[in-house]
């Protein structure tokens, strides 16, 4: 059974538990590596939203960045403390991140800029928001899970294939290590599945071109019952020899390693014989 996740996240981004906690926890549970990958999101109007409001209030404005200068600085010391801590442990332990890719004119650039900076070992991309075609922020995907707060959208499922034409672009743009929750948008009650088969397949194409790994998370188990992606997408990608990896995609310590035994039985299951590995 895969001992390892390498998507975790602490009290730097929205966990529950701090770094040292998660630490001891992968410690107990047998680990010998385990990755750090707390939330990167920064986008330049993200200040001015509802979804960063909503951060505030929690206590967790570092969820959110307008500036890449400023979130340089944030994220090296960040990293910094990572590395320090991680000696205190009898386990590999890489740092990594969770970015949101966003698609307005010059991000990329300038992300690319910002991470070539940083001492981080792997990124994975995971998207949580609604954009428009301009790359403009919408809303965090969570606020739109119920009927009534999506069908205020307007036309939900052209945002939806905007999302997954986002993700489709984080991956082609070659900059991640792996991509998580490819159907995260799945909480939305009002997605129809069969309307963007063709939308995630187009994504298992772009990773099966880039050599990308992708996630059979576990948090979906938690959060709607089902894995993510879900199953017949999970087949294509084991037919394109995409490398995959388990996640439990934690917030607690409890989390972590959340059903990696039935997780194993799926990829047993779908004849997954391709698994992605850091180095
Ligand atoms: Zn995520
Ligand atoms: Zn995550």
């Amino acid at each position: 059974m895969q001992k390892f996740s390498y998507h975790t996240h602490t009290k730097f981004s929205d966990a529950e538990n701090t770094l040292e906690e998660m630490l001891s926890q992968a410690v107990n549970l047998g680990w010998e590596e385990i990755g750090i990958s707390d939330h990167m999101v920064i986008h330049k109007d993200i200040k001015n939203t509802f979804f960063y409001e909503k951060v505030c209030r929690e206590n967790r404005p570092h969820m959110a960045h307008d500036d890449f200068n400023e979130a340089k600085e944030f994220f090296a010391r960040n990293i910094d403390y990572i590395r320090k801590t991680a000696k205190k442990y009898p386990l590999k332990v890489y740092v990594g991140f969770e970015v949101d890719y966003f698609t307005y004119d010059g991000w990329e650039e300038e992300f690319r800029e910002f991470i070539n900076q940083l001492d981080n070992d792997y990124l994975l991309t995971g998207n949580h928001f609604f954009l428009n075609n301009k790359g403009d922020f919408i809303g965090d995907i969570s606020d739109y899970k119920n009927k009534e707060e999506s069908d205020k959208l307007g036309n939900l499922d052209e945002y939806i294939h905007i999302h997954f034409n986002t993700i489709k672009k984080a991956v082609k743009s070659g900059l991640f290590n792996f991509l998580a929750h490819l159907d995260y948008v799945r909480k939305v009650k009002a997605y129809e599945s069969e309307k963007f088969t063709d939308d995630c397949l187009q994504i298992v194409k772009a990773l099966k071109e880039t050599g990308m790994g992708c996630e059979l998370s576990t948090k979906g188990l938690r959060k709607i019952g089902d894995y993510y992606p879900q199953n017949n997408i999970l087949r294509e990608l084991v037919k394109e020899k995409v490398p995959l990896v388990i996640s439990d995609d934690a917030h607690k310590t409890t989390e972590l390693g959340y059903a990696f035994d039935k997780a194993e039985n799926v990829l047993k299951e779908v004849g997954c014989q391709c698994r992605f590995r850091l180095k």
